[in-house]
């Protein structure tokens, strides 16, 4: 490798001034069975499924191979707004990059493979539970059409580990598990940010020069650092208006969980929104403040990129960088008011569609639907409705509670000036209805669904599991339409379970 900072061996937890990476050796574990495949992915890596023992260990970092030279990054980072000084890969473990028959390189990173460098007072390992929420979802979100990292495969170590239960505050063993994880790279807001605390202007060029070279070869001469930069604008951007689409909450949007790439990185303790909140967070360790929540995303990631643009410094002029910054606002309205236009199955978007716009936003805020349901009923509105009755009875599946007179005539007025908009679209209802089913997602992976496929899980029983991991695949079609229902009320919208 090119990368600068190379530091072999040492796996005591400790500061690393002047490198980047840290050699990192996966701790073998009592024994690896695998659990789940990535087909389509590993298709598309040319890796054939292991069969054998010793490749399926491969898998849990019981056997690393001649070619392989696994290492854990340095990095910091911004944890909920305050300055966290050195982080880095503290049970993320790349054993190295994989290049594909057409060229493209990809990193395998094994996560929970044990202790680095990185690893603080914490023990490296993962646990089932998160694991195969990381699995699951970010393969749920590429097939969502969200730029993600991927998950190749999902094997459980025979291994208890020991965790805190967030919920009681007592302390439990839970079965562990190691996910490898897939993606161009891992390279984080906070692996810059990390050099520029350092005073490490020299590595600081050349981790930006490499991660253009290597990902960005299209911006090369005097302005590309501020041509990065504004690219990296551009792809957060898009990634919280995909976020906002689907209804993805990440639940812990440090400056560390940000990927240089644009892609949705470090799945805790995320969830969907079931009933439409933008103040709903799902990490418990997020209130009161409710940093993360659902609408506050987009505004959040804007906050991480001042602090990439403020680790660009050294390199590059503040006058260069502020404009640069600022114009992410920009971009996102506009990529926003887009997809909006997508979801409502408009034509075109206009100036006085964003009103149209802001009316949604702020009586789904008042009535609460479940937001993929709403949706969908909205794709097969009638397009004559004559009462607050008739509508609210239209979208009565999406309620979670009986509608008061008022809020059932402010969603009549809603879908009125809705109707009254689709009337005067260019295009025909079947294009429309077409391109809304192309844009809101009809099965997604609830958390509850979660929950309750990883307690079978644990008690031996895959099926919902196999399920989930099926209609995943296909979030935009409705054959999967035993799951298209509210949230059950025994299960409450409630934490998402990170560690
Ligand atoms: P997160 O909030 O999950 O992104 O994690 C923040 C930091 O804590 C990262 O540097 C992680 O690598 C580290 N970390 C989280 N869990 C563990 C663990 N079980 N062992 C070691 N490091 C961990
Ligand atoms: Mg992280
Ligand atoms: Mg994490």
């Amino acid at each position: 490798s090119t990368f600068p900072g190379d530091d072999s061996g040492n796996l005591t937890p400790r500061q690393t001034p002047g490198v980047l990476y840290s050699k990192a050796i996966p701790t073998p574990v009592e024994k690896v069975t695998l659990l789940a495949w990535s087909d389509e992915l590993a298709n598309e890596l040319g890796i054939q499924k292991p069969t054998d023992q010793q490749e399926i260990d491969i898998l849990g970092g019981n056997h690393v191979t001649d070619t392989m030279y696994p290492y854990a990054a340095c990095y910091a980072g911004h944890q909920f707004g305050s300055w966290a000084g050195q982080l880095g890969d503290g049970r993320a473990i790349t054993l190295g990059e994989w290049e594909t028959i057409d060229g493209k390189t990809f990193e395998l990173q094994l996560k929970g493979g044990g202790p680095t460098a990185y690893s603080r007072r914490a023990d490296g390992r993962a646990v089932l539970r998160s694991s195969v929420r990381e699995y699951l979802m970010s393969e749920a979100m590429h097939y969502l059409g969200v730029p993600t990292t991927r998950a190749l495969s999902l094997v459980s170590t025979g291994e208890p580990v020991l965790r805190d239960m967030f919920y009681n505050g007592n302390a439990a063993y839970e079965p562990g598990a190691i996910v490898m994880r897939v993606a161009p790279s891992f390279l984080r807001f906070g692996n810059f940010e990390m050099l520029n605390a350092r005073k490490e202007t020299e590595n600081l060029t050349n981790l930006l020069n490499w991660t253009i070279d290597r990902y960005y070869p299209h911006l090369q001469g005097e302005n590309k650092v501020l041509d990065w930069f504004k690219e990296v604008v551009e792809r957060t951007a898009s990634l919280m208006v995909d976020w906002q689409r689907v209804g993805f909450v990440h639940g812990v949007m440090n400056t560390d969980n940000m990927s240089v790439l644009g892609l949705t990185i470090d799945y805790g303790p995320y969830s969907f929104v079931d009933d439409y909140d933008p103040d709903f967070t799902p990490n418990t360790t997020d209130l009161p403040g409710r940093r993360y929540a659902f609408g506050k995303q987009p505004g959040i990631a804007y906050w991480n990129l001042g602090c990439l643009a403020a680790a660009l410094l050294p390199l590059i002029g503040k006058d260069q960088l502020m404009p640069a910054l600022e114009h992410y606002k920009e971009i996102y309205w506009q990529k926003y008011y887009q997809m909006m236009g997508k979801k409502l199955g408009l034509d075109k978007i206009t100036n006085a569609d964003t009103e149209l716009v802001t009316q949604f936003e702020q009586t789904l805020t008042a009535i609460k639907p479940d937001m993929t349901i709403f949706y969908q009923l909205l794709i097969d509105l009638p397009l004559y409705m004559a009462s607050a009755e008739e509508v609210t009875e239209h979208f009565k599946d999406s309620l979670y509670n009986d509608l008061t007179p008022e809020q059932s005539e402010q969603l009549y007025s809603l879908i009125s000036a809705y109707l009254e908009r689709l009337n005067r679209n260019t295009f025909t209802r079947k294009a429309s209805q077409e391109l809304m089913r192309k844009t809101n997602p009809r099965f997604i992976l609830r958390n509850y669904l979660l929950h309750q496929a990883i307690e079978e899980l644990e008690q031996g029983d895959n099926t919902l599991f196999l399920k989930l991991q099926d209609a995943m695949k296909d979030p935009y079609s409705n054959r999967f339409d035993e799951f298209f229902q509210t949230r059950p009320e025994w299960a409450t919208q409630k934490a998402g379970c990170s560690m």
